[in-house]
């Protein structure tokens, strides 16, 4: 699966692909052209693609609401 590099939807519209969506193609990372749109969110190395990024706001909101309900269990045993 290929994207467009970011800059694609920017104003370069940079039509190298990359893998990642969301991920600036080589040339534009090395020329420091426009920014992925990850940038600034996550060090480069955690960088996430939209997907996972939706995956990981699924995962910790259901992480919360089964916290919650444990909790609630144990105030009623009290
Ligand atoms: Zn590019």
């Amino acid at each position: 699966m290929t994207f467009y590099c970011s800059n694609y939807y920017g104003s370069i519209q940079c039509q190298t692909t990359v893998t990642r969506f969301g991920d600036r193609c080589k040339l534009c990372t090395v020329m420091r052209v426009g920014s992925s749109i990850s940038d600034g969110l996550l060090p480069d190395s955690m960088v996430h693609t939209a997907a996972d990024a939706a995956r990981s706001a699924e995962i910790e909101k259901f992480r919360r609401e089964t916290e919650s309900a444990i909790r609630k269990e144990v105030r009623m045993a009290k």
